[in-house]
């Protein structure tokens, strides 16, 4: 997976490869579709959402520059695959997910994989997570319907947030970074696909 799909496509950092080398994909996904655990696509896990391609969620985590010292906020907790590769690259993962029985299967495969430094809650993450912040990095891994100012704010100076925007019936990843005098420098990554962010700061569910 990391030589076919991820190296050579676009992903170069090492620290994500190493980490998305380390995280067993097929404890994330549904004991029916552990043979497809490294096709290069999506997978369903119920509740009408998805397990990330491994390369979009190696994008995302290469998107937000992560140097090993940060509290890293994730909105979509999901399988809880892409939280297991995170608490490789930061500090704290702190993830959000707003159906709460894919926050307890997260809980156990983290558990079950040993992974540590994960807190999983359940709620909605649209707008991010004010009681902890700030953060040093922010992923979303939901297709939201703008750029929200309210998770830029939840940032520490200097933080990046990575967020797929609504964009032309698909959206693009986007990263803003909170500059020292608080500017915002905001860069499009690339067009991608996602379940979309549903919330009070997302689309209506
Ligand atoms: N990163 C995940 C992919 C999850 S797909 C993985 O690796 O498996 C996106 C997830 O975002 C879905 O589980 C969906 O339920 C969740 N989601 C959508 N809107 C949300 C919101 N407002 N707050 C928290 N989670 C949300």
């Amino acid at each position: 997976m990391v030589e076919q799909q991820l190296r050579g496509r676009g992903i170069t950092d090492e620290r994500v490869l190493t980490a998305m080398g380390a995280v067993p994909r097929e404890a994330f996904v549904p004991e029916e579709s552990r043979h497809l655990a490294y096709a290069d696509g999506a997978l369903p896990i119920g509740f009408d959402q998805t397990i990330s391609q491994p390369l979009m969620v190696a994008e995302i985590c290469q998107s937000l520059l992560l140097t090993g010292d940060e509290k890293v906020l994730e909105i979509g907790t999901g399988s809880g695959y892409s939280a297991a590769v995170l608490s490789h690259l930061c500090k704290e993962v702190i993830s959000i997910e707003r159906i709460p029985e894919l926050t307890n299967r997260a809980e156990a495969a983290l558990r079950e994989c040993g992974v540590e430094r994960v807190t999983c809650i359940s709620g909605d993450g649209s707008g991010g997570w004010p009681a902890l912040a700030p953060y040093g990095a922010i992923a979303v891994h939901a297709g939201a319907p703008n750029l929200s100012e309210r998770l830029v704010s939840q940032l520490e100076q200097g933080g990046r947030l990575v967020v797929p925007v609504s964009a032309d019936g698909g959206e693009v990843l986007t990263r803003v970074t909170l500059g020292d005098t608080g500017q915002r420098n905001v860069e499009e990554i690339g067009p991608c696909r996602f379940v979309p962010l549903i919330g009070e700061a997302g689309y209506e569910g």
